[in-house]
């Protein structure tokens, strides 16, 4: 499920606050390779919670 129009731009990794790009059905931050932490979207709605996320392998 797509996430809504412009809801992506108003959205920022709360870790680094860079934008955020969504991949498939998570958000993936965009900031430099020290976060670029990869957060879940569940029922289309954006988890951004450091404690949820996933390090990209
Ligand atoms: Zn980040």
């Amino acid at each position: 499920m797509p996430l809504e129009a412009g809801l992506l731009e108003i959205l920022a990794c709360p870790a680094c606050h860079a934008p955020l790009r969504e991949e498939g059905d998570e958000l993936h931050c965009t900031g430099d390779a020290e976060c670029g932490l990869v957060y879940p979207v569940r029922d289309g709605i954006p988890v951004l919670l450091v404690d949820e996320a996933r390090r990209p392998s």
